[in-house]
């Protein structure tokens, strides 16, 4: 019998009371060291009282007005959105996959304004992930989220990942743009190099095309600048934020150039709860904290030790870990064993992690964890690691007693 909840959610029979910083506690006291951060969502931890006193401030003056008023919320977190990044304007969304569809329909309508409605393509990497929507699993362009579904919408042309002759062969007469993410979270935190964002970035100014970046899982701070394509010096045309700009609040964010978003004229898009008053407060909390100046640095200086750890972690059990890799606070641990197996054996460690695709693990702490946490996240790592060595150590003498 179907469960009253869709059952869509391969789930883990794990349920929390409460979270304090970096910890989820179950209803029996139960405590988690929580790695996965609601994937990437939690960037400053649970119940954080910053945020709890900007969303129950807000709460009792007014929670929705809808957007045939002013907002004056909105007005003022996107203009320190504009003061702190490349853009000049700013959709506010409810999610990532909507901040994607409102990148995608501008980068449509950019080229239709400037007379090249011909002009609609996306190209994207193998391995992307953008949302669940129609046409975000289009954008996407994995198999497993389109089947079933019908067509897949048209216009979202993909070449292997890291491939930028194949990239720049696929560039025509109907492409718009180029759709990336930085480093792709749950393509299994695969980095696209620095050198390689600037020459995508050359190679759409060449070609007159849109650069779209997803920085839905990489923005606000997780990389150790407060979006990703800072480390590589480029600046995009248009980009969309979620993730972790509500703290855990849903709010998302499409930003770009005042070029980009010159089709997008009154009546182009809307939402009835993007941009919502107490989604609002809850974010430009969550920028006062990003933007704090002692903030970057510290998730830069946690990264570092952390991935020595993890390097030195990987080199004990090679069985288990074949490498790091990552930036900031966003790190993968690409597995010997299936991912699934190590994400299990640290929740028994009472640590929590999140698979991604090409088995890899994905730790994604909380950005203002402090040093103490590492240790303890250590702690956890290299008793979860031994306990799946040894058993890997039995099943080869095992194998070898049978033969
Ligand atoms: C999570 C994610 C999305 C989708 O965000 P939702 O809020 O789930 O719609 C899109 N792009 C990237 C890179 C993501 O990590």
């Amino acid at each position: 019998m179907i469960t009253p909840v869709l059952p869509t959610y391969a789930r883990a029979d794990l349920e929390f009371e409460r979270g304090e910083g970096p910890w989820l506690l179950t209803a029996k006291g139960e405590r988690y060291l929580d790695f996965g951060a609601g994937i990437a969502v939690n960037a400053f931890g649970h119940a954080h009282p910053r945020l709890v006193a900007a969303l129950t401030e807000q709460a009792q003056k007014v929670w929705h007005t809808s957007n045939i008023y002013r907002i004056p919320g909105q007005e003022r977190l996107a203009r320190r959105l504009v003061d702190a990044t490349f853009a000049d304007t700013v959709f506010f969304t409810n999610s990532g996959a909507e901040a994607l569809e409102c990148a995608i329909k501008m980068a449509r309508k950019y080229h239709a304004a400037g007379g090249a409605p011909e002009r609609y393509e996306l190209i994207t990497m193998e391995g992307a992930f953008h949302g669940r929507t129609l046409a975000t699993i289009a954008a996407g362009g994995q198999a497993k989220y389109l089947e079933g579904f019908g067509p897949a919408m048209p216009g979202f042309p993909q070449v292997p990942f890291g491939d930028l002759k194949a990239l720049q062969a696929a560039i025509g007469p109907a492409t718009a743009g180029i759709l990336i993410e930085p480093i792709q979270g749950e393509g299994g935190i695969r980095v696209i190099p620095n050198e390689d964002l600037r020459r995508i970035r050359q190679m759409c100014d060449e070609a007159g095309i849109l650069l779209v970046l997803d920085e839905v899982q990489t923005g606000i701070g997780r990389t150790g600048k407060l979006f990703a394509h800072e480390l590589a010096g480029i600046t995009p045309d248009i980009m969309g934020v979620a993730k972790a700009l509500g703290g855990g609040f849903p709010v998302g964010a499409c930003l770009a150039t005042e070029a980009a978003a010159r089709g997008m004229v009154a009546g182009t898009h809307g939402s009835t709860f993007g941009g919502n008053p107490l989604a609002m407060a809850v974010a430009s909390a969550v920028m006062d904290l990003a933007l704090d100046e002692t903030f970057l640095p510290h998730v830069n200086m946690l990264g570092l030790k952390l991935r020595q750890k993890l390097a030195m972690l990987a080199d004990q059990y090679p069985r288990v870990i074949e490498s790091v890799r990552g930036e900031g606070l966003m790190l993968g641990l690409k597995c010997r064993v299936p991912n699934t197996d190590l994400v299990a054996a640290l929740r028994e460690e009472k640590m929590l992690t999140v698979g991604a695709g090409d088995n890899v693990v994905r730790l994604l702490p909380p950005l203002n964890i402090g040093e103490a946490h590492l240790d303890e996240a250590m702690e956890k790592l290299g008793r979860a690691c031994a306990k799946i060595d040894t058993g890997l150590g039995n099943e080869a003498a095992a194998a070898g007693a049978k033969s």
